[in-house]
C-alpha cells in the first residue's frame, strides 16, 4: 500500500468518525521551546492546557515532524526518521479511552477491502502504564487494560511498562499523561520472543495513544518530571509513525525503503556505483544519505536555511552529513544536485508547494554543499601534509593531534579522517583524538558550571556546543545528546 494511500484511508476514517481534517502546521511552529514541530499534537497544545477553545471537539492530521534527538538512530535502526509523518487524532474534552482504543483497533485490523490497515490481530501487541509509577494509577491503567481485553486483545500481549515508556509529554513544560502503545510483531525472523519490552525491532511500535489528562513542569527526563495539577479536561491525543506503517505495509526492512524514501537511494547506488544491500557499512550510509536529504528538503521548503545556531545549525548538520555519506560511498563531484530532485518528486506528491519553491529550495541547498566542499578541501590539504609527514618519519599511524584539529578548526568528523588516512594506508590513534576531545569536554563543562547558565533555549545550547566543539543538541524531547 503505497504511502499515500495510508495517509488517504487515516483521514477518510477520522473524517466520517465526526473528526475536523486540519492541514499539517509547519516544521517551524511558534513554540518558544521547541526547534521544530516533534509531535502531531504541537498545533494543539493551547486546546490541552485550557489556554484556547478549540473550535472543534475532534480532529485529525498528518502532521510534518522532525526530532533531532533521533539523528544518531537514522539508518542503524529500522525505524528512526530525522523527518516523518505524524497521523494524528486529537479529542478536546469529547471522547476519551474507550472510544480511542476502539478507533485505533478497528483501524489497525480491520480489513484492507474494507478501507482498513488489514493487519493480522494475532500479531499486535499493546503496552499500557504498569502499576506503582505513578501515584494516580498504583495499579496500573487498569481502564485502558481492560478497554484493550474488551475488544479482544489476550492478555498475554498487553505489557505494562515504565513511564519511560508509557508516560508522553513534550520533553519540555506542558501537557502529559499515561499512554498506551500498539506495536506489530514482525516475526520471529526479527528477533527473541518476550514482546515489546524485550525487543523494539522485532515488536515494531506503530501507534501512540496518549491520553493528555496533566500539566507537568520541570521536565529532565521521559521519567522525571513534576506534575503541577490536572488539565481542565480529559483529551486525547494520539501519534501514528505514517512512515512506519509504510515500511511495514510494503514488506520492505526499514522505513528508508518505502516508496517516499527508496529512490534516493537508488540514485545514490546509480552515482556512486555502489550497490544497496552489499556491506553493512556502506548501507547505513545509503539510509543516511535518503534520510537527511529528505529532511533537509522539508526543512528549506518551511524556510529553514544553513547556519550556525539552533534550526538552521540542525539543517546545516544534515546537508553536511548526507554530503559526507557520498564522500565515505566514494562520490567526490557534488552530490545534492542528483539526490535533491528524486527526493521532491517523491515528497512533491502530498506537498506540491515543493515543487513551486524548488529553485529557490534546491539553491539554498546547492551552495550548503559548495561551502562544505571548499571546508573538505582545506581540510584535506592539511590532513595530506600530516599524512606524507608520518609517512616520511615511517609512522603508519596518523596523530590524535592531527585529528583533533582537523574536527575542532575544519568540522572533520572522525569518521570521515579514518577514511581519507585509510586512503592512503595509515591508522589513526583514535585513543588520542578520543582523550583530547575528552579533556576538550571536560573544559568546556568547567566553563558552563562556573557561568551556571540555563538551558532553556535554543541558542543556549548553540553557546555549549561551541564551547563543547561538537554538536549538543536540544531535542526538545529526548534528554540533551551530545555527539563527538
Ligand atoms: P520510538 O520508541 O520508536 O523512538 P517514540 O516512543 O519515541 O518511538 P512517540 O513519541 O510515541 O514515539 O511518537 C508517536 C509515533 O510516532 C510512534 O509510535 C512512531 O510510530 C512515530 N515515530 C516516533 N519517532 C519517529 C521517528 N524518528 N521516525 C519515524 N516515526 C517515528
Ligand atoms: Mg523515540
Ligand atoms: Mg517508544
Ligand atoms: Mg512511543
Amino acid at each position: 500500500m503505497e504511502t499515500a494511500e495510508i495517509r488517504r484511508r487515516w483521514l477518510a476514517y477520522f473524517e466520517g468518525k465526526g473528526h475536523t481534517v486540519v492541514p499539517s502546521a509547519p516544521l517551524l511552529y511558534d513554540d518558544p521551546n521547541l526547534l521544530f514541530v516533534n509531535a502531531g499534537m504541537v498545533p494543539f497544545k493551547p486546546y490541552f492546557l485550557g489556554q484556547e477553545t478549540a473550535p472543534y471537539k475532534r480532529a485529525t492530521s498528518v502532521q510534518k515532524c522532525v526530532r533531532t534527538g533521533d539523528i544518531e538512530e537514522v539508518g542503524k535502526t529500522t525505524r528512526h526518521g530525522t523527518f516523518f509523518q505524524m497521523n494524528g487524532n486529537f479529542s478536546f474534552g469529547d471522547y476519551f479511552k474507550k472510544k480511542a482504543i476502539r478507533y485505533a483497533w478497528e483501524f489497525v485490523t480491520g480489513r484492507q477491502e474494507d478501507g482498513f490497515l488489514g493487519f493480522d490481530p494475532d500479531k499486535v501487541w499493546v503496552t499500557v502504564l504498569g502499576p506503582g509509577y505513578h501515584p494516580d494509577y498504583p495499579e496500573g491503567d487498569k481502564e485502558a487494560y481492560d478497554h484493550w481485553i474488551a475488544v479482544g486483545v489476550p492478555a498475554e500481549r498487553i505489557q505494562g511498562r515504565s513511564l519511560k515508556d508509557n508516560y508522553w509529554h513534550m520533553g519540555v513544560e506542558g501537557p502529559g499523561g499515561p499512554c498506551s502503545e500498539i506495536y506489530i510483531d514482525r516475526g520471529p525472523e526479527y528477533g527473541a520472543d518476550g514482546g515489546p519490552e524485550a525487543d523494539e525491532d522485532r515488536f515494531l511500535e506503530i501507534w501512540n495513544l496518549v491520553f493528555q489528562t496533566e500539566e507537568i513542569t520541570d521536565v529532565k527526563a521521559k521519567d522525571d518530571f513534576r506534575v503541577v495539577g490536572p488539565l481542565p479536561a480529559k483529551n486525547i491525543d494520539t501519534g501514528m509513525g505514517l512512515e512506519r506503517v509504510a515500511f511495514l505495509l510494503q514488506g520492505v526492512d526499514n522505513l528508508y525503503e518505502i516508496d517516499e524514501v527508496y529512490p534516493v537511494i537508488e540514485r545514490a547506488e546509480q552515482i556512486s556505483g555502489r550497490r544497496y544491500g552489499a556491506n553493512d557499512g556502506d548501507d547505513v550510509r545509503f539510509r543516511v544519505v535518503a534520510d537527511h536529504v529528505r529532511s533537509s528538503l522539508m526543512l528549506i521548503g518551511d524556510g529553514v536555511t544553513p547556519g550556525n545556531e539552533g534550526r538552521g545549525y540542525v539543517l546545516r548538520r544534515l546537508l553536511r552529513r548526507a554530503v559526507r555519506s557520498m564522500r565515505l560511498l566514494g562520490v567526490t563531484t557534488p552530490a545534492l544536485p542528483a539526490l535533491l530532485p528524486v527526493s521532491m518528486e517523491q515528497m512533491s506528491r502530498s506537498y506540491p508547494e515543493l515543487k513551486r519553491d524548488f529553485s529557490r529550495i534546491s539553491q539554498i541547498a546547492y551552495a550548503e554543499e559548495e561551502a562544505f566542499r571548499r571546508t573538505l578541501t582545506s581540510g584535506t590539504t592539511i590532513l595530506d601534509s600530516a599524512v606524507s609527514q608520518a609517512k616520511s618519519s615511517g609512522a603508519r599511524v596518523l596523530g590524535g593531534d592531527k585529528a583533533f584539529q582537523l574536527h575542532d578548526t575544519y568540522g572533520f568528523p572522525i569518521d570521515l579522517t579514518l577514511e581519507m588516512a585509510a586512503e592512503q594506508g595509515l591508522s589513526v590513534d583514535e585513543e588520542g583524538f578520543r582523550r583530547l576531545m575528552g579533556e576538550q569536554r571536560a573544559r568546556a563543562k568547567a566553563d558552563a558550571q562556573a557561568k551556571k547558565q540555563g538551558h532553556g533555549d535554543a541558542s543556549a545550547y548553540r553557546e555549549l556546543a561551541d564551547a563543547l566543539g561538537h554538536a549538543v543538541e536540544f531535542t526538545g524531547y529526548d534528554e540533551v545528546r551530545s555527539e563527538a
